[in-house]
């Protein structure tokens, strides 16, 4: 039974105290305080008013196996009881990380066999930031530093993940990126690729890589970096064939190639691994996210072997965390991926919810504020436009319509996301057809909702 909490308190103290992550604080407290969650069970959270709300964004892309999991509360304890804590710097390992290592290796069918481990998404970046430089170091080509990203792209908070990123927002506040990060388009057909087919839309972004490529000099390129579909960014699904080419034309210049796989990881897209879904096969591969389904906090760098050989010539590679490997951590991911496994929930997203939030969401297409429905797996989005033909946006600039329907969605009891002028959604992998229906039905009423106000601005 969930505890009573005095809610107004809560409030109090967030205003007081709390300052919450990417957040206005101001209009926090303007709004009298941040919305206190105070429990949840399945694919449904429940806030300190008494609503209760499908959660279509998994927390924040994470609880993939849903809320409520007693043997991750088990896993958890037992491992505390035994062991609740030590480190790996000391030559010393623990049982449940040795074990995760091994077991993350063979979700890769072993193509990726070596894993480092962190506390977080940005954390595991900051680590391919580090090995990839170093690696070219060691291999007698220090010049090779560059990492080649894409605008809007979303690897992180920290310095190197804000700067590997290609948030612009994020950049402008702590004067980022650091040198050795370069940006190119993002593949957002709907927005950027108007008037294009799919095929050349696709050949612009890859050729916008290629000229970057040349511009730093090959000799100067370390690798290029890119979330299978870019999640934060709005779920940016490229166009087929995009990847890759990508991966064909960092090859040409030898460049490593990283996935991003904090999102898209464990099955996300309808294959345990976004790159599996998009064709392509990376060096490096940061997760987190679904690694644990959020119930701890844990990140994995996997690496190719490659890689790992040219490190293993340089003596200590001085980086890692406190919390490399955290034992609790490792047991409730290790149990975490059983679950996945045993309820075939990677297949599931595959070939039934997948396809059925994709149909679910097409029904919108008639709706007269949405311009496109576009989703691979259980990761989709809603764009909103005033004008269909023209896809010309509410009040002349993104970034009214999909707070303002977010908004509308979460008072009728939907957690989406507001993404500049669209709905995004990443539900736990446990949802049903049914729930499915619930989040287009609710979208649909918001969207009529919210109409009216868009179109009187
Ligand atoms: N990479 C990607 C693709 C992400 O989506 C995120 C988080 N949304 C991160 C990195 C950073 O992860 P964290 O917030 O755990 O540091």
């Amino acid at each position: 039974m969930p505890r009573n909490h005095n809610i107004a308190e809560l409030r109090r103290l967030d205003i007081a105290h709390h300052l919450p992550a990417q957040a206005d604080w101001a209009e926090i407290e303007a709004l009298g305080g941040s919305r206190i969650i105070t429990h949840a069970e399945g694919c449904y959270i429940h806030d300190g008013d008494g609503h209760r709300i499908l959660d279509a964004m998994a927390g924040l892309w994470c609880v993939n196996v849903g809320y409520g999991r007693e043997e991750l509360v088990e896993a958890a304890a037992a491992q505390m009881r035994e062991l609740p804590f030590y480190n790996t710097f000391f030559k010393t390992a623990t049982p449940p990380t040795v074990t995760l290592a091994a077991k993350i290796a063979s979700l890769t069918q072993n193509r990726l066999p070596h894993i480092f481990f962190n506390a977080s998404g940005s954390e595991a970046n900051d680590t391919v930031f580090r090995m990839v430089r170093h690696y070219w170091k060691l291999k007698g080509e220090p010049k090779r530093t560059v990492f080649i990203s894409r605008w809007n792209a979303y690897h992180g908070s920290t310095v190197a993940g804000v700067s590997l990123g290609g948030m612009k927002a994020m950049h402008a506040q702590g004067d980022l990126p650091i040198p050795g990060v370069e940006h190119v388009r993002q593949p957002y057909a709907y927005g950027e690729g108007q008037g294009m087919t799919e095929e050349e839309f696709c050949d612009a972004c890859v050729a916008a890589i290629e000229d970057k490529i040349l511009e730093v000099g090959p000799e100067y390129c370390a690798a290029f970096i890119g979330e299978p579909v870019q999640g934060a960014g709005g779920v940016i699904i490229p166009p087929k064939g995009y990847w890759p080419k990508v991966e064909a034309v960092a090859r040409k210049y030898g460049l490593l190639v990283v996935a991003d796989e904090v999102i898209c990881g464990f099955g996300r897209t309808g294959q345990m691994w976004g790159h599996e879904t998009m064709g392509f096969t990376p060096d490096l591969m940061p997760m987190a996210k679904g690694l644990s389904s959020g119930y701890l906090p844990i990140s994995a760098t996997a690496v190719a072997s490659h890689v790992v050989d040219v490190l293993k010539t340089g003596g200590d590679f001085v980086h890692g965390f406190t919390y490399s490997g955290h034992p609790v951590a490792a047991a409730v991911a290790l149990r975490n991926i059983e679950i996945i496994e045993r309820e075939g929930l990677v297949e599931r997203t595959g070939s039934v919810t997948g396809p059925y939030l994709a149909k679910a969401l097409a029904t919108l297409n008639d709706h007269p504020l949405v311009g496109e429905t576009r989703s691979v797996g259980l990761l989709g989005a809603v764009e909103i436009v005033a004008d269909k033909a023209t896809r010309a946006r509410f009040g002349g600039a993104e970034g009214t319509a999909g707070p303002m329907a977010r908004d509308a969605c979460i008072a009728n009891g939907l957690m989406v996301r507001g993404i500049r002028d669209s709905l995004v959604m990443c539900p736990p992998l446990i949802i049903t057809t049914e729930q499915i229906d619930e989040v287009v039905a609710i979208i649909r009423k918001s969207l009529d909702e919210v109409m009216p106000k868009l179109r009187a601005l």
